[in-house]
């Protein structure tokens, strides 16, 4: 999971969705169940609200239609965060839309839903909050672990399935074949060739699971770094500390 930056919207998309939520409050809230069903299904919404948002999600996506949540690149719906059965009220809330593949979002999460006790979810926002703080990704594993005292990381694996089937599997192998793209990287920087430079950070950032690109740079500047990367080759670690290559990350 990868902390993404929300912009805001194009002030028609905002504003057709404040006035869908004015619809809804103005809607009997034991009728709202049933109309934001019919709401989100409606022809003109499809039209003019759904697919602009889906394209805005896309845009701010960590990567080639990426899911929000499992990182794989099979996005192809908008997933209300707090689930629209829950609070009607958030169904055209732009901060609670995220984009999500239909395995996250119909398979595990559905209406699962649960508070932290406090005023937010447990479920891990990334666009709202550093699912860093919350989840430890094994690089050559592709497992994920909660954080130690985290019952957010860990309703989060549960719920989203992170480390379900095959996905575990995926994100080991696409740590190798981030190692491979950023030696080629590097061998291109030295031949002098940006055209291959740039093509390499592009397949990097937009591979499906850039989640474990995210969790490698991040890991290389802790403080547990030489711990962690004591089984790799040494320039594994002196790439992902590289300041151009990083740079090419914005992190
Ligand atoms: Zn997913």
């Amino acid at each position: 999971m990868i902390r993404i930056v929300r912009p805001r919207l194009p002030t028609e998309l905002e504003a057709s969705l404040l006035a869908l939520t004015q619809e809804m409050a103005g809607t009997p809230v034991l009728e709202r169940g049933d109309h934001t069903e019919r709401m989100w299904k409606r022809p003109s919404v499809r039209r003019d609200v759904y697919a602009p948002a889906f394209k805005a999600l896309e845009a701010m996506a960590a990567g080639e239609d990426c899911c929000m949540y499992c990182g794989n690149h099979l996005a192809d719906t908008v997933d209300h965060f707090v689930p629209k059965s829950r609070c009607a009220l958030r169904t055209f809330y732009w901060p609670n839309l995220l984009l999500a593949c239909s395995t996250c979002n119909t398979r595990f999460k559905g209406n699962k839903h649960r508070s932290d006790g406090f005023v937010g979810s447990l479920l891990i926002d990334p666009t709202s909050e550093d699912p860093f703080e919350h989840l430890d990704l094994g690089l050559a594993s592709g497992v994920y672990r909660a954080v130690e005292g985290s019952p957010k990381g860990k309703w989060t694996i549960e719920v989203c399935g992170l480390n379900d089937g095959k996905r575990p599997r995926v994100r080991a192998r696409t740590w190798t074949n981030l190692a491979d793209d950023m030696r080629e990287w590097a061998r291109s920087r030295a031949a002098g060739d940006l055209k291959n430079m740039n093509r390499k950070v592009y397949r990097m950032r937009n591979q499906p699971f850039a989640d474990v690109c995210y969790a490698a740079l991040r890991k290389a500047v802790s403080d547990e770094a030489p711990r962690i990367f004591a089984d790799e080759e040494p320039d594994i670690l002196e790439l992902l500390r590289d300041e151009e290559l990083r740079a090419s990350f914005q992190v």
